[in-house]
């Protein structure tokens, strides 16, 4: 291998221009086992083509970095595989393990740090994305909007990485530079003399906050922030029986900080307007209806308000009311309350009486009232 002649990356790799993740990554397996000295003895030039192979990963893994390559080519990308293996090359299963992960017997998925493999492959080796911060809105709807759903456009204002920059925060790639201070590790070793001897204390790199980049030249846009604030709309679905005070997630809604990075949520909390009408508990739903004496002796038709699912609107509907009604009496209209939130159906309406007992009588309706009471006596 000649020195100072660099193949392509995608070159080195065997893959396509638009190969996904997912192919880079099970080309460069299938090759770090084919080129690691550990495994491969017989080719002299197994550890360059090792190298070669590696500093082509570390380059078409990271969206970044890629879409640097990409644009730019070599000059694009600051790489250097030197200190990338300072320490030396660490044992093919440990190093694939640093990439991939591997399954911890607990069933969760766990990325394993090594200490023999230095700082910086600890950062890559836990393939962590970064999240965005959620965001919390909040909104009020009508006792209608609550009942039959409503879609609700929110205006947010959140961060998102930068369009100039593309969220590096420089105002041109070639302006990244590897962080002289670390060189790249984002950390940074003190050594201190004791009494015992040498101290070695390592901590991120002050100069470059852990990132192990440092930006000459600033994006003017963003000012180096690599992100800028956004005024943005969401439309949010609130289903039908969404309760007061509940708080819905819209996944995605919240902050993104890098290109790269999972955004945080938007959490809509929800407040609901009364309504006269109707009280809710649970899924159900109480009205009380206040009937004059005769309806509640005699029996008769009352008018109550209803939810109309059909129209989505709230509906009088007729109810009979038998004869000798008593205060308090509940009757039940079925599927007229709320809908669940999951699973189908909804709960009932409860009409509840209420019996207005007049307080002025005229002359002759207290005689007839007397009389009426002579006549149950008896
Ligand atoms: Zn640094
Ligand atoms: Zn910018």
């Amino acid at each position: 291998m000649s020195p100072g002649k660099k193949r392509d990356y995608y070159e080195v790799l065997g893959v396509d221009k638009d190969a996904n993740t997912n192919d880079i990554k099970i080309a460069y397996r299938k090759l770090a086992r084919k080129y690691h000295p550990d495994v491969n003895k017989e080719d002299p030039d197994a550890k360059d083509k090792f190298i070669e192979v590696q500093e082509a990963y570390e380059v078409l893994s990271d969206p970044d970095k890629r879409r640097n390559y990409d644009q730019y080519g070599f000059s694009g990308v600051d790489i250097d595989m030197s200190d990338f293996f300072r320490g030396g090359i660490p044992g093919i299963d440990e190093l694939l393990k640093s990439i991939f992960g591997g399954f911890s017997p607990f069933g969760g998925f766990d990325n394993f740090g090594f200490s023999s493999f230095g700082s910086r492959a600890r950062g890559r080796s836990a393939p962590r994305r970064e999240v965005g911060q959620d965001l919390e809105e909040h909104i009020s709807i009508t006792f209608e909007e609550a009942m039959f759903g409503v879609k609700k456009d929110i205006s947010i204002q959140r961060y998102t990485p930068c369009d100039a920059c593309e969220g590096t925060g420089a105002e041109d790639p070639s302006s990244v530079k590897t962080c002289p201070q670390c060189k790249g590790s984002g950390r940074i070793r003190k050594m201190t003399q004791s009494g015992f001897g040498t101290i070695i204390r390592e901590s991120e790199c002050y100069r470059c906050n852990g990132t192990g980049k440092v930006i000459e030249k600033k994006c003017k846009v963003c000012n180096g922030a690599k992100v800028i604030p956004e005024d943005k709309i969401i439309h949010a679905n609130i289903p039908a029986g969404v309760e007061n005070g509940v708080h819905l997630k819209v996944q995605g809604g919240g902050h993104v900080p890098s290109v790269n990075a999972i955004p945080g949520d938007l959490y809509v909390g929800i407040s609901i307007e009364e309504n006269e009408n109707f009280i809710r508990r649970g899924n159900d739903l109480y009205t009380i209806v206040d009937i004059d004496i005769i309806t509640a002796i005699l029996g008769g038709k009352i008018r109550v308000p209803t939810l109309d699912y059909k129209n989505e609107t709230i509906k009088e509907k007729e109810l009979t009311i038998p004869a000798g009604t008593q205060y308090g009496t509940e009757f039940r209209i079925k599927n007229r309350g709320v809908s669940y939130l999951r699973g189908k159906g909804k709960g009932d309406q409860y009409v509840k009486i209420n019996i207005k007992i007049p307080e002025k009588l005229s002359e002759e309706q207290k005689k007839l009232l007397l009389k009426f009471r002579e006549l149950a006596e008896n």
